[in-house]
């Protein structure tokens, strides 16, 4: 008999609550009507479309009015960044990132390069985080807006967004932070933070693949959108809304906002322990950003000299991933880890482990012993 799975892999995907897969299944039966139809149907779709808007409002702490429902965080990154970049509030025309930013950022920031935007990749320290002196240093009145991801993706660790904003908005850039991983983990509030965008995914935290968003401060209104068309989401993202989707978005940012805290503290239970035995069972091994903030459900742990690709396979039921990217056939080093000062052979020997408020103790302790026992056959 196989042995049942042991899912560790939720930075990349989440299982999808069960209540929210039951609030969504009339949207696809009996509530089937457009959210646009003034006639009785399309009214009540739509009278839930604005519940579910709400919900995600509550769960930022923002007016429900300024959230935005597209197919994901990477529509919600390229809609702000191209939207910006085609704007160009007074004349300016750069853009500050960083180098550990998720694809959907830099690729949108590479294919700006082209369009003449200048694009500025802040370096990262040894444990992930960006220099606000070096910030400091390259932001002038020609910066346009700042991206920075609140919460990476591959080592959980969580970046100063708060006095980033500040330094942006001293210089009258705008601040956009890529919360992705962050929403459903740790409480954000984006009116303290006074961030002007703040990007989301409702498959990282519950939800169902194919529907995110973004929050806007009004001051993004002249933005030209990505998609044209029906004029929906007030002109800022054309097309027939995802109803289901949507609904099942609401639920998961209603229970996200009921059960963050204590999740957060389950979790990070179970990651320390997670940590603690395999660094004390391979003294040779250590995680990647340990010394500072990271999200309570990520560990990024390097075990030099062993090849991660192997190891994910060997660890079968123990799913967990690692951040190479295959480029046309050619396996890539993790861009994050590189920037983080890591060596390849460091880079590819390392493993990403990501828990849920499902994940359970005895789950944990199974899966330490399959990576010790993994571990020493490849060592050997
Ligand atoms: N940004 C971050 C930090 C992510 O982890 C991901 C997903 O992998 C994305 C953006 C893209 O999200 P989506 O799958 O909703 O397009």
């Amino acid at each position: 008999m196989s042995s049942p799975i042991i899912y560790l892999d939720n930075a990349a995907t989440t299982k999808v609550d069960q209540d929210v897969i039951e609030t969504m299944i009339p949207y696809m039966s009996e509530l089937y009507a457009n959210a646009s139809s003034s006639h009785l149907l399309g009214t009540m779709v739509n009278k839930e479309v604005k519940t579910a808007r709400e919900k995600v409002g509550k769960l930022f702490n923002v007016e429900a009015r300024d959230i935005t429902f597209t197919s994901g965080a990477t529509e919600a990154i390229n809609t702000i960044l191209k939207g910006a970049a085609t704007f160009r509030n007074g004349g300016r025309n750069q853009i500050i990132t960083c180098e550990t930013e998720h694809a959907a950022t830099l690729e949108t920031c590479k294919y700006l390069e082209t369009m003449g935007v200048e694009i500025i990749y802040l370096p990262v320290n040894a444990y992930g985080i960006i220099d606000l002196e070096q910030l400091k240093a390259h932001i002038s009145d020609r910066t346009l807006l700042i991206s920075i991801m609140l919460a990476n993706n591959e080592t959980g660790v969580l970046q100063d967004i708060k006095n980033i904003t500040k330094i942006a908005h001293e210089h009258g850039a705008l601040m956009m932070s890529d919360a992705t991983q962050a929403v459903g983990k740790l409480a954000i509030d984006v009116e303290d933070l006074d961030i002007d965008f703040l990007v989301f995914s409702a498959h990282k935290f519950h939800g169902p693949k194919g529907i995110g968003g973004f929050y806007s401060k009004s001051s993004s209104k002249n933005f030209p959108p990505l998609l044209h068309g029906g004029g929906q989401e007030k002109g800022k993202r054309s097309g027939t809304l995802n109803v289901a989707n949507i609904v099942g978005l609401g639920k998961c940012c209603e229970n996200a906002f009921s059960q963050i805290k204590k999740n957060e503290e389950s979790i990070t239970k179970l990651r320390d322990m997670l940590e603690d035995e395999i660094l004390r069972a391979i003294p040779e091994s250590y995680i990647n950003g340990e010394k500072t903030k990271r999200l309570c459900n990520i560990t990024n742990i390097c075990f030099p000299k062993i090849d991660a690709d192997i190891f994910i396979k060997m660890l079968n039921n123990v799913c967990v991933s690692n951040g190479s990217a295959c480029h046309s056939s050619v396996i890539e080093a993790s861009h994050v880890l590189k920037a983080m000062g890591l060596n390849d052979s460091d880079a590819f020997g390392s493993l990403r482990f990501s828990l849920s408020k499902y994940t359970t103790e005895e789950e944990i302790h199974k899966a330490i012993e399959k990576v010790k026992q993994v571990y020493s056959l490849l060592n050997n």
